[in-house]
């Protein structure tokens, strides 16, 4: 779904559970910056969804900074939207309980991230069941209009467009319904070692991912090690899911149409010169990254100037909304 041409809030965020990867590039970041310029945006860093699993405290503070130095390493401009930490303000939760209680908690069990990550957990807390009503909360909170995200999370974006429809039936109108902003290409960046899976933050296996901070050496490592299979044409078939990766990576890293990108490689005999062709993409793209990272990681003064003008400009909005939820929902207000 693209988004309309008038101006509309945006809001979106990627948790500060590691550095963030190429899916996290191509799938989000990369796409938020072309919005800078026609809309408001509202970019988290979703702190509070990120304690649904384990996390080493100092190591989830830290993360959380560094992540403010990713986003703005990826091309987010805090000069042209808000970077703000979702704990710092007041009124996620505290929307998300109101919410929860017009949630059917049979809709929770059937979320696919509930279901994959309890899979892989010891312990499954309620916290990973009630993460899609605090990311409802997350939206429904500053009225967003889009919610550019990868596919993975658009069963939650459509749970978030449930419950603004049902408060608004349930009540009267309050919320605006937001619609998922999902792109066919690089939507979905597999791993490189598991084709089948996501390229996720989250996995302790580094040669799956390549991440914004990989170097040129690493990232073609990476890429020449990546899974494929004994054939050797390089086609988007959902049969051969390494190549087809590969090829999707390639797709989006240079902004070409899959059937002119399979064109361009039907000559190609083995798969070495097109992983080098990738790779020689890959680095192109994230170069820029990595320096802009480099330059500003360290600045922790710069970095905590821009969260807290973000949430300066963010609270009064969640403030307003929060009230409004309250009155009408029947809370007695405090004189
Ligand atoms: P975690 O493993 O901790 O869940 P993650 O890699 O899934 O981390 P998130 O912070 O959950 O990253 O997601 C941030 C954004 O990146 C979301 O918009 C999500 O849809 C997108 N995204 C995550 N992984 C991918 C991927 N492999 N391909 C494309 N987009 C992705
Ligand atoms: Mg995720």
């Amino acid at each position: 779904m693209e988004e309309s041409g008038s101006r509309g809030v945006i809001l979106t965020g990627m948790q500060p559970t590691g550095t963030l990867h190429l899916g996290n590039f191509l799938g989000a970041a990369n796409r938020w910056n072309r919005m800078l310029e026609r809309h408001t945006c509202y970019f988290f860093i979703p702190n509070q969804h990120a304690i649904t699993v384990p996390q080493v405290p100092a190591a989830l503070r830290a993360a959380t900074l560094d992540c403010v130095a990713q986003y703005i390493a990826c091309g987010l401009d805090p000069r042209r939207c808000s970077i703000f930490i979702q704990s710092h303000i007041v009124g996620h939760t505290e929307l998300a309980w109101v919410l929860g209680s017009l949630t059917p908690i049979g809709q929770l069990y059937r979320m696919h991230q509930f279901k994959d990550k309890s899979a892989k957990g010891e312990h499954i807390y309620s916290g990973l069941l009630y993460y899609p009503i605090l990311m409802a909360a997350d939206i429904l909170l500053y009225n967003a209009d889009y919610v550019p995200t990868g596919e993975d999370q658009r069963q939650h974006v459509e749970l978030a467009r449930d419950l603004a429809e049902k408060f608004n039936a349930t009540y009267s109108e309050t919320f605006t319904v937001p619609v998922p902003l999902i792109e066919a290409v690089g939507a979905r960046i597999m791993s490189l070692k598991f084709p089948e899976r996501k390229m996720s933050k989250s996995d302790p296996d580094g040669n799956a991912t390549i991440y914004i901070t990989d170097g040129p050496e690493v990232i073609w490592k990476k890429i020449a090690a990546a899974v494929t299979d004994s054939g050797d044409r390089i086609c988007a078939d959902p049969e051969r899911p390494g190549i087809a990766n590969l090829l999707n990576i390639y797709c989006s890293a240079t902004n070409t149409a899959v059937g002119v990108a399979e064109e361009k490689f039907a000559t190609y005999r083995g798969y070495a010169p097109f992983k080098r062709e990738l790779a020689d993409a890959l680095i192109a793209l994230l170069g820029p990254v990595r320096e802009r990272y480099a330059a500003i990681k360290n600045d922790k003064k710069y970095l905590q100037s821009v969260i807290h003008n973000g949430a300066e400009t963010v609270q009064p909005i969640a403030h307003k909304t929060l009230a409004k939820v309250y009155r009408k929902v029947g809370f007695l207000e405090k004189k």
